[in-house]
C-alpha cells in the first residue's frame, strides 16, 4: 500500500458530551477498525479528524465552531474533516458553509451507515451528510465496539427520545425513540461478559421507557435478565425518567443480587409548576412517590439525580421547593446545572427569564446544601464493610481508588496492589461529602485473564478523550 493510502486510513476522534456520546465513539472507532482503519493519539498523524460533538448546554455550537477554526491550519497536509454527534445533527450543511474543509456531517442516528459513508469519503465526495435518519427505526447495532473502559462494557439499549422536555435539544438531535431487541442486547451482554468484563451498565436517554419490538419484554425484565448472565457482577443503567419509572425496577433490584444498589433518577425542579413548563409531565409528588418506592426496598438503594436551577419563571419559592425536595431525598449526588437556552426548543420562547447573577446564586446555594446533605450520608458508612471494584492504581498516597455498587468513590490502603477489575472488601475509616477512605480487609479476587488482554488491548488502542 503506498504511503499516503496508510496516511489516509488513520484516524482521530476527539469526543465531547455524555456517556451516551462517548459509547458511541467507542462503536464509531469499532466501525473504522473493521473498515481498515488505525487509530492514532497525535491529531498530526491522522489522515482522518472526527470530532463527536454535543449541544446539551452553554455555547456549544460557538465552541465546535471554534474547534474546527483550529483544525482550518491542517487542512493543507492532505487531512479530511467529519462533524459528528448533536452539533452535526442541529447546524447540518451550515457547518460547509463555515468549515469548507469538512467533508462529513453526521448525525447519531445515521451511524449504522458510516461504512458507505467512509467509502464515498475515500471516493473522495467531499459533502457527504448523514442528517436523515431522525425518523428512523433503526439501531445502531454493531459487533466492533472498541471498549476504551478497562472495567465497565456500556450497552446502548434504547436510542433517541420522545420526551421533547421543553429545555432540550436531545428529541431534535438523536431522534425518535427505538428499543434494540433484548435478544440483541442479551448477546452483546453475553461477547462482554466473555471478554471478561465484571460490570455493565445500560444506556438510554430514557432506558424506563424500553420496550422490546419483538417480544414487548420491559425495562425491568430486560435488566433483570442482563443481570442473570453469567460472569456478570454488576449492572448499572442510566438514565431513568421519573414518568416511566416503574416499580418493578425497584423489585428487580430487590430480586437479583448483580443489580447496583444505585438509581439515577433526574428531577429537574423540585416544583410541580416549573416542571409543569419543562413538560416533564410529572408532579412533585408523584416523584417522590417513586422515591418512596426506591426508599421501601430491602436493599440500600442510592440516590441521584440532575437539576437545573433557573428555569424561565423560575421563582424565589419555586427554587426553595427543589431545596426542600433536595432535603426530603436526601440524595448522595446531584449534577446542578444553569439552565441554558438550546436552539429550537420551546423554552428558548419562553419569558421571564432569570439573569445570569440569580442563576449564579442559586446553583452556589443548591450545592452547598447538597453538600451538607451528603456529608451526613457519607457519614454513615464509618466503620462499616463496603465490597469494591478497584478502577486505578495507587495514587500518590498509596491508595487504591475504586468504586461500591452504590457507585460511591472508595480510596483504600491495601498490602497487594490489586488488578482493575478485581474486587476486594474495605472497611471505612474516614469519611468525606463525596468520598469514602479504608482499609482492604479480604484477599482480591483477581480478574479474569481475559480481561486483562481486553485491558493489554485497550492500552494500544488509544482511549476516547
Ligand atoms: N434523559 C435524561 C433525563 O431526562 O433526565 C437526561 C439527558 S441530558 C443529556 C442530561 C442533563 O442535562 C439533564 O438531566 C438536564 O439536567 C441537563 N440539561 C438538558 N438540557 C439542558 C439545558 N437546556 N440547560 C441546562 N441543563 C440541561
Ligand atoms: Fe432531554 Fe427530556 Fe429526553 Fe431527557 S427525557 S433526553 S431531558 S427530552
Amino acid at each position: 500500500m503506498p504511503v499516503e493510502e496508510t496516511y489516509l486510513k488513520t484516524f482521530y476522534i476527539e469526543t465531547f458530551g455524555c456517556q451516551m456520546n462517548a459509547h458511541d465513539s467507542e462503536k464509531v472507532v469499532g466501525t473504522l477498525l473493521r473498515e481498515g482503519y488505525s487509530q492514532v493519539v497525535d491529531e498530526a498523524d491522522a489522515g482522518l479528524i472526527l470530532y463527536n460533538t454535543c449541544s446539551i448546554r452553554d455555547k456549544a455550537e460557538q465552541k465546535v465552531f471554534h474547534r474546527l477554526n483550529e483544525y482550518k491550519r491542517m487542512q493543507g497536509e492532505g487531512k479530511k474533516f467529519a462533524v459528528l454527534g448533536c452539533v452535526a445533527q442541529q447546524e447540518g450543511n451550515k457547518i460547509f458553509e463555515r468549515a469548507p474543509y469538512v467533508s462529513l456531517v453526521a448525525g447519531s442516528a445515521s451511524y449504522r451507515n458510516l461504512p458507505e459513508m467512509l467509502a464515498r469519503l475515500e471516493a473522495g465526495e467531499t459533502r457527504i451528510t448523514g442528517l436523515d435518519d431522525r425518523q428512523t427505526d433503526e439501531t445502531f447495532d454493531t459487533e466492533f465496539t472498541a471498549r476504551t473502559n478497562p472495567h465497565r462494557g456500556y450497552i446502548t439499549i434504547i436510542e433517541g427520545c420522545d420526551k421533547f422536555c421543553s429545555y432540550c435539544v436531545v428529541p431534535y438531535t438523536r431522534g425518535k425513540e427505538r428499543s434494540r431487541t433484548s435478544a440483541s442486547v442479551l448477546a452483546e451482554a453475553q461477547r462482554i461478559a466473555q471478554m471478561g468484563f465484571t460490570e455493565i451498565q445500560l444506556l438510554g436517554q430514557n432506558v424506563n421507557s424500553y420496550l422490546d419490538p419483538s417480544s414487548k419484554r420491559s425495562f425491568a425484565e430486560l435488566l433483570a435478565a442482563v443481570g442473570e448472565v453469567n460472569g456478570i457482577k454488576r449492572v448499572r443503567f442510566t438514565t431513568s425518567h421519573p414518568r416511566d419509572f416503574t416499580k418493578d425496577i425497584v423489585d428487580a433490584i430487590d430480586a437479583v443480587p448483580t443489580l447496583c444498589d444505585h438509581v439515577h433518577l433526574p428531577v429537574q425542579s423540585g416544583s410541580t409548576d416549573v416542571l409543569r413548563a419543562m413538560q416533564r409531565d410529572y408532579t412533585r409528588d408523584w416523584y417522590l412517590e417513586r422515591i418512596a418506592w426506591t426508599k421501601a426496598a430491602r436493599r440500600d438503594i442510592s440516590l441521584t439525580s440532575d437539576i437545573i436551577v433557573g428555569f424561565p419563571g423560575e421563582t424565589d419559592r419555586d427554587f426553595e421547593d427543589t431545596i426542600t425536595l433536595l432535603e426530603t431525598v436526601g440524595y448522595d449526588a446531584i449534577y446542578g446545572f444553569k439552565y441554558s437556552p438550546r436552539p429550537n426548543t420551546p423554552a428558548i420562547h419562553m419569558h421571564d427569564s432569570i439573569p445570569e447573577d440569580v442563576k449564579v446564586a442559586r446553583l452556589a446555594i443548591l450545592n452547598a446544601r447538597q453538600r451538607e446533605i451528603q456529608r451526613e450520608n457519607y457519614g454513615r458508612h464509618l466503620d462499616q464493610t463496603v465490597e469494591v471494584m478497584v478502577e486505578h492504581g495507587a495514587n500518590s498516597r498509596g491508595q487504591i481508588t475504586g468504586r461500591s455498587t452504590q457507585n460511591k468513590t472508595v480510596n483504600f490502603m491495601c498490602d497487594s496492589t490489586p488488578p482493575p477489575g478485581s474486587y476486594i472488601d474495605v472497611r471505612i475509616t474516614q469519611v468525606f461529602p463525596s468520598s469514602l477512605v479504608g482499609e482492604a480487609i479480604s484477599v482480591p479476587t483477581v480478574p479474569s485473564p481475559a480481561l486483562a488482554a481486553q485491558q493489554a488491548l485497550n492500552a494500544r488502542v488509544p482511549v476516547v478523550h
